[in-house]
């Protein structure tokens, strides 16, 4: 991103908090922080890939930012196509419809999120017809982007379910991208399906972002896709960033030893350049009673003293690369690869 250029999406301490109730007349006695003062840019066509185990609120947090629910606080301003920039957070649900071409997200599921009772065509068109484009424009719409995402144009009057599951994620991202959008959550877009399709849905992917200059936030689990599709990667814990840089860095020098043990467990391909996984210790904590200090600190080898007590901040350790570690600038942690 040259200096100029404003990034796509620029998200600052955005927190989802859900109130914990008890009793009979539902007293609020906490909050379970899924999101917790997360910030981070995505700039024009870049893949900011999300990571992070089960739980850690990567999924809430994209959720959060294409409003399919409310963020509890914090900003998240998007700059639109027009040039022109709103703060997502604050946008009363009645003036979400006219951003909602400017960002869209694709779920983890491609058979759920298609109704069984509308034929492909429709699926596809029905973003362009809330914006009351007529039907002739949508059809010829929708042809276009079916033979962009690699749809057969001749089983568009078909139903979701003489489609395979590949076919279906295609249908989902020629939907999410019909109304030309600049920004686009993909959460888990690939792990419901057969390993041997997965590649074909992230070429297309990476093909749609060069054609289309899309930003992806890329919500995912496993670290081999990010390897194929990022360019920066953040790292989540109960919540909260605790590492972002750029791909190469990230896994060649992990500055963050919840990074560290992650890398540890990719696969790689050579049986020599593999090392023993670090075996994290119990589960991640609640993020309704998170430890207190550095809440990654009773599954960590390296914890001392501070870290029971003083949560550490996501602070720059080099350039572009952010750790929240006490201990960032003295472990010597082990990556994989080169930077
Ligand atoms: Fe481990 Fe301490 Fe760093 Fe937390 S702050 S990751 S407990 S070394």
């Amino acid at each position: 991103m040259s200096e100029t250029e404003l990034p796509v999406l620029s998200v600052r301490a955005l927190q989802k908090h859900f109130p914990v109730e008890r009793g009979i007349i539902r007293r609020t006695v906490g909050a379970v922080k899924a999101v917790d003062d997360v910030s981070f840019d995505i700039a024009p066509g870049e893949i900011l890939a999300l990571v992070g185990e089960s739980g850690s609120g990567k999924t809430t947090l994209g959720r959060c930012i294409v409003r399919a629910i409310d963020p509890t606080g914090g900003e998240a301003t998007l700059t639109r196509r027009d040039g022109t920039s709103v703060d997502l957070v604050r946008t009363p649900q009645r003036g979400l419809r006219s951003i909602r071409s400017d960002m869209n997200m694709i779920f983890q599921d491609p058979f759920s999120s298609l109704s069984p009772r509308m034929p492909v065509i429709d699926i596809i068109g029905e973003p362009l017809r809330a914006q009351g484009i007529a039907r002739r424009e949508i059809h010829a719409r929708v042809r276009e982007m079916a033979a962009l995402v690699g749809l057969n144009l001749d089983y568009l009057t078909r139903y979701p379910n003489a489609f395979s599951g590949g076919q279906r994620q295609r249908i989902c991202i020629a939907r999410a991208l019909i109304t030309n959008p600049r920004f686009i959550v993909a959460d888990e877009p690939v792990s419901a399906l057969d390993v041997s399709i997965q590649a074909q849905i992230l070429n297309l992917l990476q093909d749609m972002r060069e054609r289309l200059n899309l930003s992806y936030l890329f919500i995912t689990h496993d670290l081999s896709v990010v390897e194929h599709m990022a360019d920066r990667v953040a790292v989540m814990y109960i919540g909260r960033i605790v590492e972002l840089a750029p791909k190469s860095r990230l896994y060649a020098t992990p500055r963050h030893p919840y990074t560290e043990a992650l890398l540890s467990a990719v696969l790689r391909p050579d049986p020599e350049a593999r090392d023993q996984p670090i075996l994290l210790t119990g589960e991640s904590a609640s993020p309704a009673a998170p430890p207190q200090g550095c809440h990654f600190h009773p599954r960590c080898r390296y914890a001392q003293d501070i870290c029971r007590t003083v949560a550490p901040q996501l602070t720059e350790v080099a350039p572009g690369h952010a750790s929240a570690c006490h201990l960032s600038k003295e472990l010597a942690l082990r990556g994989v690869g080169t930077a």
